[in-house]
């Protein structure tokens, strides 16, 4: 269940956003992609999830289309966060269990457990609008998560958090690798990358400038020179 990218461009008008992109994201494990602004993550996820069509270019995973076929396998937390201000918490999650094909009985079990795991039981029936941005966001890790995905796609799931709370998230995300999901995050931060991911790559305007295991890159790169590249 490798998530392969071959030769993957993507043009808006004139404008080139991915450009001749081919990555092999293996299975259960935690890749990392890192790019500064506009260097064409979100891009890339929007192809791999289908909410975007590739210019050229081969997507495929699970001898599949992703985002056509098997949306039901897929979790993603996307950059611009959206979630129902009015909606309650446990409303809402399992509206969005539901459509994700969960019973509600599970989606509810599944609900209390994660609320709990991130210490806020008392959230379920608080109002979306009640909760600060950092827990909003913890909400909308909890709805890409809820049907057990087997990969997850997060779009800088740490950015905007307290040091509480991405210590939280980091410690979800090795757990849910060690019970077997492939795992895809960006991220602006090499930091994050070097605790949590085997493999990683960096893009440039739109253009993978490294692409392979942690640490035959910070062989052949050096530590800081791999932190330069992914500013
Ligand atoms: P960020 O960290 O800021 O989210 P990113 O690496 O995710 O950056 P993208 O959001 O993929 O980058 O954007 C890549 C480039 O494509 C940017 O220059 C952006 O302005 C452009 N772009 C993205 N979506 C569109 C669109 N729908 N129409 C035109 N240009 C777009």
């Amino acid at each position: 269940m490798t998530l392969r990218l071959e030769k993957v461009t993507k043009k808006f008008g004139s404008f080139t956003a991915v450009d001749d992109l081919s990555l092999e994201i293996p299975e259960k494990q935690i890749f990392g992609f890192l790019g500064a602004n506009g260097a064409g993550k979100t891009t890339t996820f929007r192809m791999v999830l289908g909410l975007l069509d590739q210019t050229k270019g081969e997507i495929s995973w699970n001898g599949g289309d992703v985002g056509y076929d098997q949306s039901h396998l897929i979790g993603y937390l996307p950059e611009e966060r959206g979630l129902y201000p009015k909606l309650k918490v446990q409303e809402q999650l399992v509206y969005l269990a539901k459509l994700r094909g969960m019973k509600k009985a599970e989606a509810v079990q599944q609900i209390e457990r994660w609320l709990e795991r991130f210490k806020v039981p008392e959230y379920k029936n608080k109002k979306v609008e009640e909760l600060s941005k950092g827990n909003q966001q913890k909400i909308q890790f909890i709805s890409a998560v809820l049907h057990k995905p087997k990969l997850l796609i997060l779009d800088e799931p740490f950015s905007g958090l307290d040091p509480v709370n991405v210590e939280m998230l980091k410690k979800a995300v090795i757990d849910l690798k060690e019970a077997g999901t492939s795992i895809v995050f960006s991220s602006h931060r090499m930091e994050h990358v070097e605790e949590l991911c085997e493999s990683l790559c960096i893009l440039h305007h739109g253009s993978p400038v490294v692409h392979g295991k942690l640490n035959e890159i910070k062989k052949t790169f050096g530590k800081k020179n791999v932190r330069v590249m992914a500013d």
